[in-house]
C-alpha cells in the first residue's frame, strides 16, 4: 500500500475511509465464502481459519473459518466482474482471491509436501515456523491466543524444518511464485537463545539460494549478542513480539511468556535496533484482550520513539485456542486505536512500507496499513 504523496482530494480521503472501515469490521467479523475461492488453513502460527485477498490495492488476511466468520453479514457471492463483496446482500465492491500457489504441488525428495515446510502468507511473502513445538505449550503455561500445537497434531506440518528444506521451498516458491519476502517464526525451544540460534542457521542456508528480504521472529533472547549474529547471517528485520503493553493482560494471557517482563523487551527493542536499523524492527500487539487502551497507546509510543513498528492486531479467536469463544475487538475500538496508532507512526517517522520484511511490511493481519495511508492523507 503506497502512502498518498499528492494532497488527497475530499472525495479519495472519503473512499479511503470507507475502504479502512470495512477493512477493520471484515477483521472483526469475518466472511462467509459460500465455498468460493480457494485457500485457507486452520491451526498454526500466525493466521490461521483465514484467507488472502486482494482489497483494493493491498493484501488482507480475513478469518473464514472461525466463530464469527460463520454468523457474519459480510459474504461473497460469484459475479461476472469476480467474487463480489456483499455486507446483508449489499454489493460492496469486488475482491479477488489470492490463488493458490504453484509450489504447493510439490515434494521433498523424501516425500514431504513444501507446504508441510512453508506456506504462503497474505499474497507474497512466504512464511514457516521453523520449530513448531514451544516449552511453553501446555495446558497450563500456553498463551491463550496461541494455535501452534494444532497444526502438528493435525499432521499439517512438520515440527523441525531444516535448513536445507526451507532453502529448498523457498527457491521454488521465488522462481514458481514470485514471493518477495520471507518471514521465520519459532515455537520457543529453550529459555536461553530461544530459538536465535536456529533461526540464524536457518538463514544462512538460506542465503545461499535467496537474496529476498528475511525476517526472523523469536522472544528476546538472553544474550544481546545474538541480534548481531541473526543479522551477519543475513536476516533484514527482527519480530519482538510483546503481544500485549498491560502487564495484567499479559499475566493473564501468558502466564508463562509474561515472566519476560515488559522492560526486558523495551531493552531488547533498542539492542535490536543499535543492529537492525529503525523501523527494522517490530512487535505485535493484539488488541481486545481487556487491555487498558491509554497503558497501550503509550507503549506503543514508547516502542515506536525507540524505532520499532507496534504492529497492531485484533485479537483473533482462533479454533482450538483457550479464547475461541471469545468475542473480538469492537470495530469502533479497533478504528480509534489505528487511527492514533497510525498517528504515533507518522510522528516516528515509521511506516509499513518503510519496513523491509515480515509482518510490518506485509500488512495482512492488521489495518494498520490502511490507516497509515488516511493519516497521509490528511
Ligand atoms: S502480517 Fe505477518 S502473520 Fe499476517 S499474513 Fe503477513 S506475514 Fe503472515
Amino acid at each position: 500500500m503506497n502512502p498518498i504523496k499528492h494532497h488527497a482530494s475530499q472525495e479519495e480521503r472519503d473512499s479511503l475511509q470507507a475502504e479502512a472501515h470495512w477493512l477493520v469490521d471484515l477483521h472483526n467479523k469475518g466472511l462467509r465464502t459460500e465455498g468460493l475461492g480457494s485457500g485457507g488453513r486452520r491451526g498454526g502460527a500466525g493466521p490461521s481459519d483465514d484467507r488472502a485477498f486482494r482489497f483494493g490495492d493491498q493484501t488482507v488476511m480475513l478469518p473464514t473459518l472461525n466463530n464469527p466468520a460463520e454468523h457474519s453479514p459480510y459474504s461473497l457471492v460469484q459475479s461476472d466482474a469476480g467474487l463480489s463483496l456483499k455486507y446483508e446482500g449489499k454489493t460492496l465492491m469486488v475482491l479477488d482471491s489470492v490463488a493458490r500457489p504453484k509450489f504447493y504441488d510439490l515434494a521433498t525428495e523424501d516425500g514431504i509436501p513444501y507446504n508441510k515446510i512453508a506456506v504462503l502468507h497474505g499474497a507474497d511473502v512466504l512464511a514457516s515456523t521453523v520449530i513448531q513445538s514451544c516449552i511453553r505449550w501446555t495446558p497450563k503455561d500456553r498463551c491463550k491466543f496461541c494455535a501452534i500445537g494444532h497444526s502438528l497434531e493435525q499432521g499439517s506440518t512438520v515440527a523441525r524444518k531444516t535448513p536445507e528444506q526451507l532453502a529448498e521451498v523457498i527457491q521454488a516458491a521465488e522462481e514458481l511464485d514470485g514471493i518477495k519476502h520471507i518471514t521465520l517464526t519459532t515455537g520457543t525451544p529453550n529459555e536461553t537463545d530461544r530459538g536465535a540460534l536456529y533461526l540464524a542457521a536457518c538463514v544462512r542456508e538460506i542465503r545461499k539460494v535467496s537474496r529476498l528480504p528475511i525476517q526472523v521472529q523469536c522472544e528476546p533472547p538472553d544474550d544481546h549478542r545474538l541480534y548481531q549474529v541473526l543479522k551477519d547471517a543475513g536476516a533484514d528485520t527482527i519480530g519482538l513480539h510483546v503481544e500485549s503493553f498491560d502487564e495484567e493482560v499479559r499475566r493473564r494471557m501468558m502466564p508463562s511468556k509474561s515472566e519476560i517482563s515488559l522492560e526486558i523487551y523495551f531493552e531488547a527493542f533498542e539492542k535490536a535496533v543499535a543492529v537492525f536499523g529503525r523501523n527494522q524492527v517490530s512487535t505485535y500487539v493484539i488488541l481486545g484482550m481487556g487491555e487498558n487502551i491509554e497503558t497501550t497507546l503509550e507503549g506503543c509510543q514508547r516502542a515506536a520513539r525507540l524505532g520499532v513498528y507496534p504492529f497492531v492486531v485484533p485479537l483473533r479467536p482462533l479454533s482450538g485456542t483457550l479464547l475461541e469463544h471469545t468475542s473480538p475487538p469492537s470495530t469502533a475500538y479497533m478504528e480509534e486505536a489505528y487511527r492514533k496508532v497510525a498517528a504515533i507512526l507518522k510522528e516516528a517517522e515509521l511506516s509499513s512500507e518503510g519496513s523491509s520484511a515480515g509482518c510490518a511490511k506485509c500488512g495482512a493481519c492488521s489495518a494498520l496499513p490502511a490507516f497509515e495511508k488516511l493519516e497521509a492523507a490528511r
